[in-house]
């Protein structure tokens, strides 16, 4: 659907997660396929060098973030890079009288995009009319008014009260023309938002044409996603040019067109659905673990056992991920399995004392009886528990040489778990 820039990615990467340890000639690989990639999908030169640079620097000299290896955290910068390389999404208020214009090239997809927008405006509970200045060709209006009866909006060629979408006539090419009259109709209509509607194909071109019209607009909407090879060009172009991408068309269906979010773009485009939960998910952990800190682990007890494996288990689509490019083989089951035990070990430490909670050597096996029977789970629960318990305290204490603060940066991470024997 990317014009295969998807697929390319998502091998490059996958080349690099699949190595078993991580040098300078293996990022070096990376950096190589990834220019490869982007150039082939017409990205300027200049700005795959500036992110190759980046992603070097970064990649090696920055500390990865607690819980990360040197290879995740370089798979984030890449993330973080291309996230950056495709630029800012904007935000579409949708106020109930939006006036929104539509400007650009023949060809490019404004009466198309006219028709998408004002179905994405409908499910959102606003009904613009679609409105078609485009006179120098009768056909235009009927285009928009036959698009504009499928989706139930009104069709007309005045501009009206309330919420509207102007479809204006295109030239075949940027001239001083183009831009005047478009200046004329902007002064006329004082739209809330001006949209230049470019084709994928346009390539890094696209950010010129996005320059010219400067001030004019609010943002671009990117046509034809799906069949060009060309999108990164156009995106990153557009975004060089400090233009924000409001919107992309991905086909020729009137729901073809989603607002752009360029996180979840990237994270599409290399296949990580989850990646987005993962990068929110990475930083609440650290929060998380955070205040838990260090003296807290040297005086582990059941809240702070408890919370630890909360975090843990919260890691569920982080380790989906990593997993998917082949840096896990912990399955979704396993942690399904920790999910339903960490449930049993909350009602098992409520029913603990306070003092317990805090001081958990007290608990002698007398203890635990009465702590089964009030968790109502069985003995063998709660000794589980205080095994696990007990294991990562002698955990603790051996990071506690000298090496506690490298593993707490590296947090505790579920290799650790997994030599607890979680099953
Ligand atoms: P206009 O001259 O700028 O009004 O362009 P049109 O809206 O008439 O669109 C030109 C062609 O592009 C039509 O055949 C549309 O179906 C097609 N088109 C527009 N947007 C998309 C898109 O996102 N994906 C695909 N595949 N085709 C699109
Ligand atoms: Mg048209």
């Amino acid at each position: 659907m990317l014009g295969g820039l998807g697929e390319k990615l998502r091998n490059a990467i996958r080349n690099f997660a699949g190595k078993s340890s991580i040098n300078k000639a293996e990022l070096d690989t990376l950096i190589k396929e990834l220019q490869r990639v982007l150039i082939s999908s017409d990205v300027k030169v200049s700005l795959v060098s500036q992110l190759s640079k980046k992603i070097r620097s970064k990649g090696l000299e920055q500390k990865p973030l607690p819980g990360l290896t040197v290879k995740e955290h370089i798979l984030r910068v890449v993330y973080d890079e291309l996230v950056a390389l495709v630029g800012e999404g904007t935000e579409i208020p949708t106020k109930k009288g939006v006036k929104i214009l539509l400007l650009g090239l023949y060809g490019s997809g404004k009466t198309t995009t006219a028709s998408k927008l004002g179905y994405w405006l409908k499910k959102r509970g606003i009904s613009p009319t679609l409105v078609s200045l485009d006179r120098d060709r009768p056909a235009a209006y009927d285009q928009l008014k036959q698009l504009g009866k499928k989706i139930g909006l009104l069709a007309q060629k005045e501009t009206t009260k309330g919420p509207m979408i102007i479809d204006t006539a295109g030239r075949d090419a940027l001239s001083d023309f183009m831009l005047s009259d478009a200046k004329k109709i902007l002064k006329k209509e004082k739209p809330d938002h001006v949209f230049l509607v470019v084709p994928a194909e346009m390539g890094h071109q696209a950010g010129k044409q996005a320059k010219a019209f400067g001030d004019m607009l609010t943002g671009v909407i990117i046509t034809r996603m799906d069949g060009s090879a060309k999108g990164g060009g156009a995106l990153s172009a557009c975004a060089e040019a400090k233009v924000h991408i409001a919107f992309i068309g991905t086909g020729e269906r009137v729901d073809d067109l989603e607002l752009f979010d360029p996180k979840r773009y990237v994270s599409r485009l290399l296949g990580w659905g989850d990646i987005k939960g993962l990068i929110e998910k990475a930083k609440e952990i650290q929060t998380e673990v955070g205040p838990i800190g260090l003296a807290d682990l040297k005086n582990l007890n059941m809240l702070t056992f408890y919370k630890q494996m909360e975090a843990l288990t919260k890691m569920g689509p982080f380790e989906k991920v990593l997993q998917m490019v082949g840096l896990t083989d912990l399955d979704k089951k396993t942690v399904g399995n920790m999910k339903t035990k960490l449930k049993r070990y909350k009602v098992i430490i409520d029913s603990m004392t306070k003092e317990e909670r805090l001081n958990p050597d007290l608990i002698s096996s007398s203890r635990l009886e009465r702590i089964a029977r009030g968790s109502g789970t069985k003995l063998g629960d709660v000794r589980e528990l205080m095994k696990e318990f007990n294991m990562m305290k002698k955990m603790v204490k051996g990071m506690a040489s000298g090496k506690l603060k490298k593993s707490m940066r590296k947090g505790m991470n579920l290799k650790a778990l997994k030599g607890m024997k979680f099953r």
